[in-house]
């Protein structure tokens, strides 16, 4: 039985600010090690529910936040970066389902820790065929593709609404209550770490439940930017590329990761 998480940093439990996200930051080594022991207790879970091989991606930033030395040993790690053509490596229709830990809510909800959509400075948002998309529905939807379900999504409380508003029926965790952009309501990562592995089991059983995400091409993907000049650097010929109006670009594709990686 095979697992294939992926995890962000922005929804781990004690982290909610820019200081813990950016290698540099004076809190940023401390919310390493808040990812990489939340990580371990998803490990730990999948091993006690009998998982066989587990891949989890470090999916932040530059993909380089776990602490190697602490990484726990029955698991192997996706680490530095990754390119949309292949975004999930070593994935494939072998895995039983996959887990998204960590995640945000996409730019624009409100009282959710550090919405964004794939970038904090850029992008106001993305929709997919008329219908506006974040990171939890882009990367189930590249899971999809493989035939493997996404089951469990953790982050705030706004990131598990997206996940059951996009995904419908699967195992959601809070590890905190979002009150703003850069406060919430938190539970303590000691806590977290137990739940989550409760909410681990429930979701490896609840696996078989859940369908693959995907969406029926042909595929159109409209950006809209914060400024006129993220606009303006991007090349279009005016039949799969096409701007728009001075802030909004749309890329079109049959083909959902041709579509992706043209327009990220
Ligand atoms: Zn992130």
């Amino acid at each position: 039985m095979k697992f294939y998480v992926s995890a962000d940093m922005e929804g781990i439990s004690g982290i909610m600010l820019p200081d813990q996200l950016l290698r540099g930051a004076p809190l940023y080594e401390e919310a390493r090690h808040l990812l990489t022991m939340e990580v371990n207790a998803v490990t730990e879970a999948l091993v006690e529910a009998g998982a066989t091989q587990i891949i989890v991606k470090d999916a932040h930033g530059s993909g380089f936040n776990f602490i190697p030395e602490l990484l726990h040993p029955a698991a192997d790690y996706v680490m530095g970066a990754t390119r949309v053509e292949q975004r999930f490596p070593g994935l494939d229709s072998s895995f039983e389902g996959a887990f998204l830990i960590g995640y945000h809510a996409m730019n624009g909800t409100r009282e959710a820790v550090r919405d964004h959509t794939m970038t904090s400075q850029g992008w106001q948002s993305i929709q997919l065929n008329g219908r506006m998309i974040g990171e939890i529905g882009l990367d189930a939807l590249i899971f999809g593709l493989c035939g493997v379900p996404v089951s469990l999504v953790s982050g705030d409380d706004k990131t598990c609404s997206e996940a059951e508003d996009e995904l419908g029926d699967i195992v959601v965790y809070a590890t905190k209550t979002a009150t703003g952009r850069h406060s919430a309501i938190i539970k303590p990562p000691l806590r977290s770490r137990l739940e989550l592995k409760d909410a681990v089991k429930q979701a490896v059983q609840h696996t078989a439940f859940c369908k693959p995400y995907s969406l029926p091409g042909p595929y159109e993907l409209m950006m809209r930017f914060l400024h006129t000049e993220q606009a303006d650097a991007r090349r279009y010929d005016n039949v799969n590329a096409q701007r728009m109006d001075g802030l909004t670009a749309v890329y079109r594709s049959e083909n959902l990761i041709d579509l992706l990686a043209a327009a990220f």
